[in-house]
């Protein structure tokens, strides 16, 4: 068993902010991650751009500076390993945790490598691992893919997205370019506000010119091996279909959440986890939530961009904390 003063679990870019935050005051603090560094950018698509410019991704003092506009994939992936080497983190790299347990004030954390005992501990944990799911009959078929990589398997293959946002519309323009037909079914009368404004006029001109075939208030009813039904202004179309790429977002693991203690809040807001919106701490007590978990269901709502700040917010409030000894 190992003590440690902080822990913070997930090294995305808020967690490390976080842990650059902690360390600069003086708090002993260990990121636990269960893949490599910035795990999430890694699983993104290959040569997935950022729509945030470079320096609202930055973190730590430590300037992201890429010639254009916008970094790609690639680049962030290089900045936040500079980053970490910097600010020389505590970080288990490839270590998931698997249970987190309170008592007498001090969390012991079991992981698949070993137990650790801290008396505060930060959740950075993101959405990425969790995909929506379809509730269509044919959704678990292994043709349907919830995370989209590369184009080049799908060449002349007859491929559905499914959602109208930003992940729907990259994932269609790489589609298309590799020579895969390509069909976007999308329940929305129209294109989202959030679509990134300087990809939407692409996207229309190669609807317009038949080359991608766009569905607005299309709703999927089934999904079989070789076809795909779905329904529009009341009448059911079947088209032939080899692979269903369902764009419809990511949520946080509430299942791990909840077994901490953290309350899950349902409103008419949408579903997020309990916490002190000024400090960011949890129902449970020296139990704090960091980036884009915070927001939810609504991940439309925190990004790297302000979620890198939260780290800040909560470092505070542990010195606050600190200065009360901690009761054996
Ligand atoms: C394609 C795409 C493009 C995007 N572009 C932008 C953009 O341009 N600008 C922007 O601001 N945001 C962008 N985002 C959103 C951004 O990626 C997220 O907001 C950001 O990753 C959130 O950071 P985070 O640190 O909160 O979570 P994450 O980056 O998701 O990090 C969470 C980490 O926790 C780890 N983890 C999870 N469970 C455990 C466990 N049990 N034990 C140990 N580790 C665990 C994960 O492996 C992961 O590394 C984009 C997202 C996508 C999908």
């Amino acid at each position: 068993m190992q003590t440690v003063e902080s822990i913070i679990i997930g090294g995305g870019p808020c967690g490390l902010s976080a842990a650059i935050e902690q360390k600069r005051k003086g708090i002993e603090t260990l990121v636990i991650e269960k893949g490599n560094v910035v795990n999430a950018i890694y699983n993104y698509p290959t040569h997935q751009t950022f729509f945030s410019s470079s320096d609202k991704l930055s973190i730590g003092d430590i300037p992201f500076i890429v010639e254009d506009s916008k970094p790609h994939r690639n680049q962030a992936l290089v900045y936040y390993r500079e980053v970490v080497k910097h600010h020389q983190l505590r970080i288990n790299a490839f270590e998931e945790v698997l249970t987190v347990k309170k008592i007498n004030n001090r969390f012991t954390i079991t992981t698949t490598k070993d137990v650790y005992q801290c008396r505060f501990l930060t959740v950075a944990t993101g959405y990425y691992g969790h995909h929506n799911t379809l509730e269509v009959e044919g959704a678990e078929l292994s043709k349907v893919k919830h995370y989209f990589k590369e184009a080049h398997p799908y060449f002349d293959q007859n491929v559905v997205i499914i959602g109208g946002k930003n992940s729907a519309v990259d994932a269609a323009l790489e589609l298309e370019k590799a020579g895969a037909n390509v069909t976007v079914l999308y329940r929305g009368e129209a294109y989202p506000q959030a679509i990134k404004p300087w990809i939407l006029p692409n996207f229309e001109s190669l609807v317009r010119n038949e080359k991608i075939n766009m569905h607005f208030n299309a709703e999927v009813i089934k999904i079989n091996e070789n076809s795909i039904e779905y329904k529009q202004d009341d009448q059911i179309f079947e088209i032939p279909n080899d692979y269903v790429f369902a764009m419809i977002g990511y949520h946080p693991d509430y299942d791990f959440l909840e077994s901490i203690g953290i309350e899950i809040n349902t409103n008419e807001f949408g579903t997020a986890p309990v916490h002190n919106k000024e400090t960011y701490e949890t129902n449970v007590e020296n139990c704090y939530i960091a980036g884009v978990i915070a927001a939810g269901n609504d991940a439309n709502t925190i990004f790297i961009e302000n979620g890198k700040y939260h780290g800040g917010i909560i470092t505070q409030s542990i010195l606050t904390k600190k200065q009360t000894p901690l009761e054996s």
